[in-house]
């Protein structure tokens, strides 16, 4: 376990198969097994929770964690439940979503928990067609999505055209 690093756990799909745990013929009765293929194999989902939980812990990320679930239950549109949501959580911190520039909640998120974070990186100001108010994106969003010249606007989240403001 010591050894282990988020990169090793990160999910790359999930994996499900049934299988008889007893009986033959007719009164078989079967189960279902939910995994997580990550680079160190097919791991059963619970147990899976349970050693990016505890890696989360080893590292001192406890808070950050904390701090991912609790942006993702504020935001949470889909409506999923806790454990879900928990779920969710743990794939996105093993990907380390909260230094990842194009996340469209990287602004957000960072400016309310890791300000030195949000106050290190270059952001542009822009307003979008939607809100047409100023509010910052970084570059990397902005390059996410160039093909349709469309950002994820800062305010409502929509997909908008934008225009890039002068910097002050
Ligand atoms: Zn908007």
């Amino acid at each position: 376990m010591s050894d282990l690093t988020f990169a090793d756990l990160r999910s790359q799909y999930q994996t499900g198969r049934s299988y008889v745990i007893s009986g033959t013929g007719r009164n078989r009765i079967y189960e279902y097994r939910t995994g997580i293929q990550c680079a160190i194999g097919d791991i059963e989902k619970s147990e899976w929770c349970q050693m990016v939980q505890e890696l989360i812990r080893e590292k001192g990320e406890q808070e950050l964690y904390e701090q991912l679930l609790q942006h993702l239950k504020n935001q949470n549109y889909a409506r999923k439940s806790f454990k879900e949501l928990e779920f969710y959580a743990l794939q996105l911190h093993t990907e380390r979503i909260f230094d990842n520039k194009s996340w469209v909640d990287f602004v957000k998120f960072n400016r309310k928990y890791r300000p030195e974070i949000a106050s290190s990186t270059r952001l542009i100001w822009i307003t979008s067609e939607c809100c047409k108010r100023p509010g910052e994106i970084t570059q990397a969003m902005m390059d996410s999505h160039s093909h349709d010249n469309r950002v994820c606007c800062p305010h409502c989240g929509r997909w908008a055209h934008y225009k890039i403001l002068p910097t002050k």
